[in-house]
């Protein structure tokens, strides 16, 4: 199972394993959105890779990602831990 952190495929620069919020389109063209999905993003590219295994549980293999935005509650955590 890979844990370590993942390179991009496109720059190869590390990724930022982090919880986003996604806007998927579908292949009927509607839109789904998923809150808190773990995913790495490339801050270059700004690119962002979800586990395929994931995308098929969430049934958006057809779907493709058009905004991402990290997750309030990982950004939440963060102001919560850097204010002390
Ligand atoms: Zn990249």
């Amino acid at each position: 199972m890979p844990s370590a952190t993942l390179d991009c495929p496109e720059c190869g620069r590390p990724l930022v394993n982090s919880r986003f919020d996604a806007t998927f389109r579908l292949a009927d063209r509607s839109e789904r959105l998923c809150f808190g999905v773990p995913a790495g993003l490339c801050g270059t590219c700004h690119q962002l890779y979800i586990d395929p295994e994931l995308i098929e549980l969430l049934g958006l293999d057809a779907g493709r990602c058009v905004f991402a935005i990290e997750s309030d509650v990982v950004l939440q955590a963060r102001a919560g831990s850097g204010t002390e």
